[in-house]
């Protein structure tokens, strides 16, 4: 589809019903403007991959044919090389998702990117009408999947301490008296996007037990968890509990999206079906991607890589949050995040920040309105600003022309 998703084409007529509401991300259609190099986009979501040892990586793509000889260039197994896998298992392990806790290669799904590997659970357990819980706001990319399998998204409230269970016992509850069929819990309980919170360590249990007594799956998607600014995060969800616990992840912050390779810890039970609805979706991942990340995390300092990462984009938050405090009117709040690439700023009370985005794109700088990341079209208060792509100087200056603007906007 192309434009906004609203102008008509020859081929209204034919297309299927998932393709109704199917309409252009905000955030992409942001990004030919944000892109453009007089505006200072806090839009985007891109790691700082300039950041990385980019000869060196080079020079190991380059030697990728005669380490991995053909393979490189053959199809694969629809699972995953079992060499990316036990990789994958290393890496978890470090998270606190080992062995001991029931993590095996045999249990892990290479997917392209944690992108995927949402599709591939939407295809495994999502019918027409079913109804997923997520956390109000949630990543855009989880939307376009579950509305593209005709689910629909009742969001369920945040604090700072991540979502707040209370509500999520409510939302079950109330989704139930209404006949609807709940089918899973789809959080992000790390350096949450957009929100930037953390659910704490009380509440993850806690959530744990209300998902396993009302029979709900629990989805959560971790592409951040690794990227804490101020030591480790709390155990995922997926190492205190095994059963009904899907753990997604990906290499597109830890190391670079470009490769596209992610992956899904399954409950055993459901790994072969998971293969074959890879199988029927992609066949299987790139032979090429799976060489150069397994490469990368058997020869390179792949640990050091994050910290590095961790460093810059702590510098980054640093900036943005002071920057907010000079500068912003009073009115405005934000999220003060541990990890991850987000904070979450909610304007004053009136104010809209979808109808302020022509104003801030002539002001030259762009952020994502918090329309966004709601199934329901709310979140008009709110916005999304990114810290892990522009310089700390680029931030405050992106700041200053957002203060700018939104002065004007109360003044209006
Ligand atoms: N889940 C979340 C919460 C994300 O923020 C992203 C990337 N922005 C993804 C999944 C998808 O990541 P990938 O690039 O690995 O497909």
């Amino acid at each position: 589809m192309s434009g906004s998703g609203t102008t008509l084409d020859d081929y209204t007529d034919r297309y299927a019903q998932r393709i109704n509401g199917m309409t252009a991300s905000e955030i992409r259609a942001l990004f030919a403007v944000a892109s453009r190099p007089e505006v200072v986009s806090l839009a985007g979501g891109a790691p700082y991959v300039a950041a990385l040892p980019l000869d060196a990586v080079g020079e190991m793509l380059g030697r990728l044919g005669s380490v991995h000889g053909a393979t490189t260039l053959q199809y694969g197994l629809g699972q995953g090389t079992p060499e990316l896998r036990e990789r994958i298992c290393e890496v978890m392990a470090d998270s606190g998702i080992d062995a001991g806790g029931g993590a095996s290669p045999d249990d892990v799904v290479v997917t392209v990117g944690g992108q995927q590997a949402l599709d591939l659970v939407a295809r495994l357990f999502l019918d027409p009408g079913d109804v997923v819980l997520a956390e109000g706001p949630t990543y855009v990319g989880a939307l376009g999947v579950f509305q593209a399998a005709q689910a629909r998204v009742v969001h369920l409230p945040m604090d700072d301490d991540g979502l707040i269970p209370a509500a999520l016992e409510e939302g079950i509850l109330a989704q139930q008296r209404a006949g609807a069929r709940v089918k899973f819990l789809y959080t992000i309980p790390t350096y949450q996007n957009p929100a930037g919170v953390t659910l704490s360590e009380e509440r993850r249990e806690q959530v744990l037990d209300i998902c396993e007594r009302h029979g709900l799956l629990v989805i959560e998607d971790d592409p951040y968890g690794q990227l804490g600014f101020s030591g480790d995060a709390p155990l995922p969800l997926r190492a205190r509990r095994r059963e009904g616990v899907f753990y997604l992840s990906t290499f597109s912050k830890t190391f670079a999206p470009g490769f596209r390779v992610g992956w899904i810890l399954a409950p055993h039970a459901v790994r072969d079906k998971l293969v074959i609805a890879t199988e029927a979706n992609i066949l299987c991942p790139s032979a090429f991607s799976q060489a150069a990340v397994t490469q990368y995390l058997t020869t390179m300092p792949w640990r050091e890589q994050i910290k590095a990462y961790r460093q810059i984009y702590g510098e980054r938050r640093d900036a943005l949050l002071t920057a907010l405090g000079d500068m912003m009117p009073a009115g405005t709040t934000w999220t003060r995040p541990d990890g991850g690439l987000f904070v979450w700023a909610t304007l004053p009370e009136g104010l809209d920040s979808k109808a302020m985005v022509p104003r801030a794109i002539n002001a030259r700088v762009a952020y994502v309105p918090g329309t966004g990341f709601y199934a329901d079209g709310t979140g008009q208060r709110h916005l999304r600003l990114n810290f892990s792509f522009p310089p700390p100087e680029r931030i405050r200056e992106g700041v200053r022309r957002l203060a700018g603007v939104v002065e004007e906007e109360l003044a209006m």
